[in-house]
């Protein structure tokens, strides 16, 4: 199909941010009576969760040390409930279960999700948490750990067929998306320059508004922009900090262990919340007894049936590569270079044997076929949600995002003119005015 050579509302990427906002700039312009037909086009050089949205592990918590980042969250969490079905959403709540150079963090966290009225319960000190996740599973035995803060409300969804819902929600509200079409470069108008459209690989499309949601490689459309590849951050200490990179890339490493999901069960026959451990134990390898490591380490996992076993992850890494020379495509599993490393595998299954009896022995069944991807993080690793030229909304979610499905119907919101209190913390403008968001013990780069 033709590319059309104009549009009002312009959304580059089909991930979860460009449909989000996609669904509820359609909302908006079908309630106000006007109609949204032929107004929003959404393209993707691919297709529907071409990018970091099709291979998310679809993890959605509240758990953050920021309080910008958990009032969003809990923004995000009620769009998620509000159609579980047709997001492909599964409401069994989250856990964090830490050691003691967690604990005074993730007690701040579980103070401030009460004040928000998020509903959790924490658990502290070593014999009761242990006696509770002993309640869930009877085989559990994580050491060193003090307390699990149990998040009542998130989960998570399915990568995929999430998206698919999505998209289908877009499209129901009169939205246009078409795949294969790429985004080369932007006009602006010379006076005032306001992008006055894009240039893509099928011809000009020219339009008043554009959202910019293309996830890793928010980097390419940063210096389309002619926008700073190294900034001032001025620190929580007041200290300026010159020449700073503005991206950087993660390494996501996550993967399968290819057990019927019904291994990870709770004793009472339930699906358990997703489970998130961090502990300063000793990391003993399950194959040989060997010590992976003795700093502190985490993951993450849930039964998963879309993924047919056990998925989940652990902390990520820091690509060395420099940043401009970086290969996004072809990205996740199908990229040559930037998959889940062989370490992982024996990292991860270990850490699940650590904590339950039942994976001892299961390295052979980790699914031994490339997983994970790149994230592309600020300088400070939280969001930038601001406008540019005028008329560009970037949502560059520094790899948080599935989770923030919330953050699309928000830049809807200002894009059709309502400054969202919600997204004033995560402007540009935070770096140079050293309005960061505080950091905590986590080993994550993104909690
Ligand atoms: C392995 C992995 C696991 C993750 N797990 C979680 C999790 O459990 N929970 C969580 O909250 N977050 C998770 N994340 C992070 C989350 O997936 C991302 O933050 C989020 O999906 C980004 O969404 P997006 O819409 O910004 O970009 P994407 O989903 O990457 O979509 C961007 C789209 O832009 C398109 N595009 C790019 N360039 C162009 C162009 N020039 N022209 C046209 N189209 C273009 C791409 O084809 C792509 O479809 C994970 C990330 C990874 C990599």
């Amino acid at each position: 199909m033709a590319v059309p050579e104009r549009v009002e509302f312009l959304i580059i990427g089909a991930g979860i941010h460009g449909l989000s906002a996609a669904w509820r700039l359609g909302q908006r312009l079908n309630a106000n009576g006007k109609g949204a037909e032929g107004r929003i086009l959404v393209v993707d050089k691919e297709g529907v969760g071409a990018g970091a949205s099709g291979i998310a592990c679809g993890v959605v918590r509240n758990n953050y040390f920021q309080p910008a980042m958990r009032r969003l969250m809990a923004h995000s969490v009620d769009i998620w409930e509000s159609d579980p079905e047709g997001l492909s959403y599964h409401p069994v709540g989250y856990m964090q279960i830490s050691c003691e150079a967690m604990r005074a963090d993730v007690a701040s966290i579980y103070e401030q999700q009460r004040e928000i009225g998020y509903e959790s319960e924490f658990i502290e000190g070593a014999n009761a948490a242990t006696n509770y996740m002993r309640g869930l599973f009877n085989d559990w035995q994580a050491k060193n750990i003090t307390s699990v803060l149990h998040e009542k409300r998130g989960g998570y969804s399915n990568n995929t067929l999430s998206m698919r819902g999505l998209a289908r929600k877009a499209e129901q509200q009169g939205a246009q998306i078409l795949s294969g079409v790429r985004v080369t470069g932007f006009h602006f108008e010379s006076a005032s320059g306001t992008i006055a459209g894009v240039e893509t690989d099928q011809g000009r499309i020219d339009c008043d508004h554009v959202i910019i949601g293309v996830g890793p490689w928010v980097r390419d459309f940063w210096d389309m922009l002619g926008l700073p590849k190294r900034i001032t951050v001025k620190d929580l200490d007041g200290k300026v900090h010159e020449d700073v990179a503005m991206w950087r890339y993660w390494q996501l490493e996550e993967g399968v262990l290819t057990v019927p999901p019904e291994t990870l069960l709770t004793d009472a026959g339930d699906i358990p919340p997703v489970i998130h451990v961090d502990t300063d134990a000793p990391l003993l390898s399950d194959v040989d007894g060997s010590v992976i490591t003795d700093e502190m380490w985490g993951i993450y996992y849930k039964p998963d049936w879309h993924f047919g076993g056990v998925q989940g992850g652990a902390s990520p890494y820091k690509v060395d590569t420099p940043v401009d020379e970086v290969a996004v495509d072809p990205y996740g599993p199908a990229s040559p270079e930037f998959v889940a490393s062989p370490d992982f595998a024996h990292m991860w299954v270990s850490a699940l044997a650590h904590c339950h009896k039942r994976f001892e022995g299961m390295m052979p069944r980790y699914h031994r076929e490339a997983s994970g991807g790149i994230g592309c993080f600020t300088a400070d690793s939280f969001p930038v949600f601001d406008r540019f030229c005028e008329n560009a909304t970037i949502v560059a979610d520094s790899n948080h995002g599935w989770k923030m499905i919330g953050v699309g119907h928000l830049v809807a919101d200002e894009v059709l003119g309502e400054p969202q209190e919600l997204l004033e913390p995560f402007r540009f403008g935070r770096f140079a005015a050293g309005d960061l968001h505080p950091v905590s013990n986590s080993p994550y780069p993104w909690s």
